[in-house]
Formats: C-alpha cells, sequence, structure tokens
C-alpha cells in the first residue's frame, strides 16, 4: 500500500511548488519590464503606463493591494488602478501609495462598466447600459467598458450583448487587449472580436478610444498588456483627463504614436480643402517588430514587414476617401500587438 503523505508534507510540497512558479513569473515580469524599459528609452518620448483594470483581495482578486503594489512595480507600471467589482475600500489601503489608484469594475447587465477614481460606490440598475454608464460618468472622471466581446477561456459575448454598445454614441472607451486570466501574454481570440468590434463602431462614425487591461485576479498578472499615455505627468488626475481627450495606446509591448496635420491621436482632423493628409508614424519596440498595418474605415490599407528592426518611422497619405477615422496597429516578434487610438476625419 502506498504511503500516504503527512499533511505537512504535502504543504511543504505545495509551497515549494508554488514559490517555483512565483519565481518563474516573476523573472518574466522583470523580463518584460527590462524591454519595457528599453523600448521607452528607444521611443525618446515621455509616455506613462498605466494598467486601469486589476483586481485584489477587495473583490475577487488573490492578491493584496501590496502585492499588486509590487507587481507593477516589477512589471514597469508606472500606475496600476485597483478596479475591484463590488468595493471602494481598496482606497483606504491606496491613498498613500504614489504608483497605485482606484476604481470599480462592476456587473452592469449587458456589460461590465469600468469606473476609475470614483469618489461614491457605483451599484448599476442594470437596466440599460446607456443609463448605467451616464450614471457612472457623475460619479467618475473616466469611464470605460471591460472586455467588450467577452474574456478567457469560455465567456463569449452574443452579437446581442455586442449591440448594445451602439447605444453609448457618440463616443466611449473601451478595451481593446484584456488579460484576464492570462499570464506572460495577452491577446487571444477575445481580444480579436474586441478589435473587430472596434472597427464596426469606428466605421458607424462612434468615437471609441482603445484601453489595454490587465484584468488580472493574480498579482503575476499585472503587466500582461497596458495603457500608455503619451506626455502627461505620472499621477492619476493627469492620466484620466488625458485618456478623455483620447490620446492614448493600448499594447502588450509595442511603444508607437501617429499624427496628421500636427494633431495627435484621439484628436479630430478638421477638413481643410486639401486632398490629402499626411500621417505620420513611429512604432518601437526593443525586442523586434514584425508587422505594422495602417487601418482607415474599416479596412487595412497599407502593410509593412520587418525584418525584427527595433524603429519604424514612415508617412502614409490618407486618400482623400477616408472619411472617418485612421489608427495604427503593430506587431512585435513575438506576436505581442499595440493599437493606437484613432485619428477621426472631420468629413
Ligand atoms: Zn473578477
Ligand atoms: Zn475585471
Amino acid at each position: 500500500m502506498a504511503a500516504v503523505p503527512r499533511k505537512e508534507k504535502v504543504e511543504e510540497l505545495e509551497a515549494r511548488r508554488h514559490s517555483t512558479v512565483q519565481s518563474w513569473l516573476a523573472t518574466h515580469q522583470g523580463d518584460q519590464a527590462a524591454r519595457l524599459r528599453q523600448t521607452r528609452e528607444l521611443f525618446g518620448k515621455p509616455v506613462v503606463i498605466i494598467d486601469p483594470h486589476t483586481h485584489s483581495e477587495y473583490s475577487d482578486g488573490r492578491a493584496t493591494i501590496a502585492m499588486n503594489r509590487d507587481a507593477g512595480i516589477t512589471a514597469g507600471i508606472d500606475i496600476v488602478f485597483a478596479t475591484d467589482h463590488a468595493s471602494l475600500n481598496q482606497k483606504r489601503a491606496i491613498r498613500n501609495i504614489p504608483t497605485m489608484s482606484w476604481g470599480q469594475e462592476p456587473g452592469a447587465g449587458s456589460h461590465h462598466i469600468g469606473l476609475l477614481c470614483n469618489t461614491r460606490l457605483f451599484v448599476p440598475r442594470k437596466e440599460n447600459i446607456a443609463d448605467d454608464v451616464a450614471k457612472a460618468r457623475t460619479l467618475a472622471p473616466f469611464v470605460w467598458i471591460p472586455h467588450p466581446a467577452g474574456w478567457y477561456p469560455s465567456t463569449v459575448y452574443s452579437e446581442e450583448k455586442k449591440e448594445t454598445l451602439w447605444t453609448l454614441a457618440p463616443a466611449f472607451a473601451m478595451e481593446v487587449i484584456n488579460g484576464a486570466h492570462r499570464i506572460g501574454t495577452a491577446f487571444d481570440q477575445f481580444d480579436a472580436a474586441a478589435v473587430a468590434l472596434w472597427d464596426r463602431l469606428l466605421d458607424d462614425g462612434i468615437r471609441v478610444t482603445p484601453l489595454g487591461g490587465s484584468d488580472a485576479h493574480v498579482p503575476e498578472g499585472i503587466g500582461v498588456c497596458w495603457t500608455a499615455l503619451p506626455g502627461v505627468e505620472a499621477n492619476a488626475e493627469a492620466v484620466v483627463q488625458s485618456l478623455n481627450t483620447g490620446c492614448c495606446l493600448a499594447s502588450e509591448a509595442p511603444l508607437l504614436a501617429i499624427h496628421m496635420d500636427g494633431q495627435p491621436m484621439g484628436a479630430t482632423v478638421p477638413a481643410n480643402g486639401r486632398k490629402r493628409r499626411i500621417m505620420q508614424y513611429r512604432v518601437v519596440d526593443a525586442a523586434g517588430l514584425q508587422c505594422v498595418r495602417i487601418i482607415a474605415d474599416g479596412r487595412v490599407r497599407k502593410t509593412v514587414y520587418l525584418r525584427d528592426e527595433t524603429i519604424l518611422e514612415g508617412e502614409w497619405a490618407c486618400p482623400a476617401s477616408i472619411k472617418r477615422y485612421v489608427r495604427l496597429e503593430a506587431r512585435a516578434v513575438d506576436n505581442r500587438r499595440a493599437f493606437s487610438a484613432p485619428i477621426y476625419l472631420e468629413s
């Protein structure tokens, strides 16, 4: 008869395995952070990197606030928002942590709703998403829709559910990269579905700001994807203001920027009678780039294939037939993605 391991023995083995996994993950997060640090240097312009979507023990997250703080620092994230589901009590634990801020992510019927820096607890009525978003906006300076197509591994949103996003016109923000239950890499079929949904919304003339949020329920998930904001101060107030202008990018690793007629991401380029508008772009990843694409009015307009170069700069003459928006996306050598916020065209 096989010997049954004593309880202490089992616990010891579990603890040892747990610490091996932890140290592997910490190394991975550290490697990612080193890459991000180099990418930021190559990019040359200051950006603030935030994770707008994480969970802690104040809801169904595994980690304490201190653990998420440490994980954020290890992963190279400037500000981690603890957006617990039905709690704002984490706010007290965060008050004196400069690299953290708070928010909330309650379920609201057809979708979840993300709030940053809300002053009071938000309890959705769950009757319709537009009313709940309107209410959330009275409580928080920034509101967004998490995982708009569902989340890994098996929560697939129906078409009907996705369609409710059209009621949020004329403008809102949503995740195009969500890291739910993912460690190491975030972009999956749910994010591909979110990006497809995004192009449909944009092509219908709705302004949709893209976010990357780890949705980490364990500290090792932090850093798997994030949102970058160019040229802002690293504090929650400045970040939230900047997010409302739509000037940001969602990413797993590359950094990028686009400009048109001197205007940044999120801006509207006015009709100026010229036949063609010139879009300038710059994409950087210290690990190397594989592919960069320009998407306008729902279609891919240009693809640049690279051979692991770390920087791509270029210009694209936007035809007069493009009426609604232009955006840029990049893929690194290891398939990590980045998505610029669109530049909107005034027709
Ligand atoms: Zn959760
Ligand atoms: Zn979440």
